[in-house]
């Protein structure tokens, strides 16, 4: 089975919006074990979609189109299919009853034109929209699936989640279940990690291995077909345990983890109180932990202290560090977490200085970042980054990074990870 997908609108080919729904479909595919081999984009032009059609049933088994499901005219996703399969268009009852209780709900008018979002080709397994008023379907036809969904992100990515997804599965994979997880890493690169594993990648057949680098995380994918579950995650287990005996000291997490969800549950599993003094990151450290439910047990608060001045006069930092060191400095960075934890009575303290770029600060070269951690009465410790990105993905890198070391020093000092 290989599937391909069209995402219909003008607005994607003149570069108004991106395609995000191609790759969320597609990353759900890959979980379900569906190849994708092409990914298609085709303006509201019904000729065209036509043309689109055509190819792509001649190259591909699942068919699955996102947008032109409104009610304007130019969308015609649903009346160029019908038109081109000859099947009729009827109403769906449900469909239509949500459309008029959402009129109903918002206080106005439905105009005639949004009776057509009800219409869904005859004989089509209808999915529900639960988060807008075009109904999705899945038809079968000739050996094809076409599966027709809204082009709204907040309306297709649950529609395909939670109604189509589990579908399609149970087409699919009758007597096979599929079962993926997915092991993060950080602080070391995907080539890096390739190498170290690379008799394991030229192995594979089930589980699949696969390797997807961004914003400086390395993911693998794991994914195992098996008669059931539990068969599957045997096959992932085995895998897992041998990719984790080569490259698990920079396992952070798995599935859905972020590396500051890690963090912050360490935290508040551990009961351990954290404040952070920011200079280049400007309180994104402390955003990003903030992003996590829970954490007020553990964030108490912090600061962003971007100029010297302010470092002195309200972190209390000592002159003599700034000129003996600098503001870029192993000195400067474990100062200013050992002050902002006595200055918030915290159980940690962290730092975060360094030149985000482009220009240099004085000798030291775009992309140096000092992170400092306190923890306990210990002195604090400090680590250098030498970041070539640009200027913010050098500071978001920084607070990833302060995340990393954060989590490795906490496991290294016993705490529970959970
Ligand atoms: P509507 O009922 O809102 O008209 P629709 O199913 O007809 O929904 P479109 O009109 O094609 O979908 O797109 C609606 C909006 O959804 C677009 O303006 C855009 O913001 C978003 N969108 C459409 N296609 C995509 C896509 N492929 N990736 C990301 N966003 C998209």
């Amino acid at each position: 089975m290989n599937a391909e997908i069209v995402a219909v609108g003008s607005e994607l080919l003149l570069g108004q919006i991106v395609n995000t729904n191609a790759r969320f479909i597609s990353s759900q595919l890959s979980e379900l074990g569906i190849n994708v081999y092409y990914h298609t984009v085709v303006g509201d032009n019904a000729a065209r979609l036509k043309e689109v059609i055509q190819i792509a049933e001649s190259r591909s088994d699942l068919l699955i189109f996102s947008g032109g499901l409104g009610p304007t005219k130019d969308d015609l996703t649903k009346e160029t299919i019908a038109k081109h399969l000859n099947v009729d268009l009827v109403e769906d009852e449900e469909a239509m009853k949500s459309i008029e209780d959402f009129f109903a709900k918002q206080n106005r008018i439905m105009t005639d034109n949004n009776r057509k979002q009800a219409l869904v080709l005859k004989g089509s397994q209808v999915l529900t929209n639960k988060n807008g008023m075009a109904p999705g379907m899945i038809y079968d036809v000739h050996n094809k699936i076409y599966m027709l969904l809204p082009g709204p992100p907040k309306e297709i990515e649950p529609m395909f989640q939670f109604e189509a997804k589990p579908k399609l599965a149970e087409r699919l994979h009758e007597d096979n279940k599929i079962v993926s997880h997915v092991l993060r890493f950080y602080g070391i690169g995907e080539a890096e990690l390739e190498v170290r594993i690379q008799d394991l990648l030229d192995e594979q057949s089930n589980p699949t291995i696969a390797p997807l680098a961004s914003d400086g995380e390395v993911t693998l994918r794991i994914t195992a077909k098996a008669e059931n579950e539990e068969q599957a995650w045997l096959l992932i287990n085995k895998t897992k345990n041998e990719i984790i005996e080569r490259v698990g000291d920079y396992l952070y997490g798995e599935d859905d983890d972020s590396l500051s969800s890690k963090a912050a549950e360490m935290l508040i599993a551990n009961n351990l109180t954290i404040s952070a003094a920011e200079s280049l990151t400007a309180g994104l450290f402390q955003s990003e932990l903030a992003a996590n439910p829970g954490i007020s047990q553990s964030l108490l608060g912090g600061m962003v202290t971007y100029t010297e001045q302010v470092k002195q006069e309200q972190l209390g930092m000592p002159k003599e560090i700034l000129e003996n060191y600098g503001v870029v400095s192993a000195e400067c960075a474990g100062e200013m977490a050992r002050l902002v934890k006595g200055k918030f009575s915290t159980d940690i303290g962290v730092g975060l200085t360094g030149a985000a770029g482009p220009e240099a600060h004085g000798d030291q070269p775009a992309g140096t970042v000092w992170i400092g951690i306190a923890i306990d009465q210990d002195p604090p410790l400090t680590y250098k980054l030498q970041l070539t990105g640009m200027r913010n993905t050098n500071r978001l890198r920084a607070v990833k990074f302060a995340f990393h070391y954060l989590i490795h020093l906490l496991a290294e000092k016993g705490y529970v990870k959970k």
